[in-house]
């Protein structure tokens, strides 16, 4: 077998109908695993199921709002009747954070990014437990960001939500290593999704990011997310839990 043959395994995407999750569950489709997106938007989603492969078995869409533990309850259990089981869970639902001072943010957007970020990926992680444990394995993984670990003006609702969902893998990957669940996050750097429209169009910022602050000189695309999550879910990351991998273009360093 391919060290990186996902073979069946069904895997769930939250937030897999654009940018980096559609990629992330194209990806795993690719390698052989059964998808499921989960995501608000169900018609969006239903086109991203179709975008993979409109006459694929191995891919469905579950509506879903990950701040919603019922909403996530019931699409898990679509997701499982649907699949079999479940094999693996991707934690990618995210929103940007308010943009503004913490003096100046008020208390309803300051939760809003902590909803669907760290709130988000507990209510995921909660539902998808269950499940992997009676699989008697899986993989869990986050989806990070650069700014849990740089300091980023003006987002400290984002940061502070991210650098939590780094805390809870690091805590959940030790809790779950008994029943051989690995957990892992990913900290993707400057990704070129819907996510960041308007910095692109301001010119400047997106020129100063990648030619300042990146050794690669560029933006990522979403489908460079992808080689570190098929590893993480597949037979090739069996012995990796608990860390976070870093595809920044060297941001981290530079
Ligand atoms: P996009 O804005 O392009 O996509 C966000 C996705 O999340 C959509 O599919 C959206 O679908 C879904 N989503 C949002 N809120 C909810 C919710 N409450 N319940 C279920 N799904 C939800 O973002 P990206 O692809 O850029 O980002 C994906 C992840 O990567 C996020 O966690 C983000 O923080 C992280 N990240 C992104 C970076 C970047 O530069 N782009 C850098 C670092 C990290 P719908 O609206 O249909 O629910």
């Amino acid at each position: 077998m391919n060290l990186f043959d996902l073979d069946n395994r069904a895997v769930i995407v939250t937030g897999g109908n654009r940018g980096i999750g559609f990629a992330l569950a194209k990806g795993l489709h690719q390698y052989g695993a059964k998808v499921i997106i989960a995501a608000r938007d169900h018609a969006r989603s239903q086109r991203a199921c179709d975008a993979i492969s409109p006459d694929s078995d191995r891919v469905l869409a579950v509506k879903c709002d990950v701040t919603c533990t019922k909403s996530v309850s019931v699409a898990f259990e679509q997701a499982q009747e649907w699949a079999g089981g479940l094999y693996g869970c991707i934690a990618n639902a995210g929103v940007r954070g308010a943009g503004c001072a913490l003096d100046e943010v008020n208390a309803t957007a300051w939760r809003a990014a902590f909803n669907t970020n760290l709130e988000g990926t507990m209510n995921t992680f909660q539902a998808a437990i269950k499940p992997l444990k009676a699989q008697g394995e899986g993989r869990l993984v986050a989806v990070s960001s650069l700014a849990a670990l740089h300091g980023n003006a003006l987002f400290t609702d984002y940061s502070s939500a991210k650098a939590g969902i780094e805390g809870l893998c690091r805590a959940l990957a030790i809790e779950l290593a008994p029943h051989k669940i690995n957990v892992n996050c990913i900290m993707p750097g400057w990704v070129d999704t819907e996510m960041n429209t308007d910095i692109k169009q301001d010119r400047r910022q997106f020129e100063s990011i990648k030619r300042l602050r990146v050794p690669l000189k560029r933006w990522a695309s979403a489908e460079e997310m992808v080689g570190a999550v098929v590893y993480l879910m597949s037979g090739a990351g069996s012995y990796h839990t608990g860390d976070t991998l870093r595809i920044d273009g060297g941001y981290h360093i530079g």
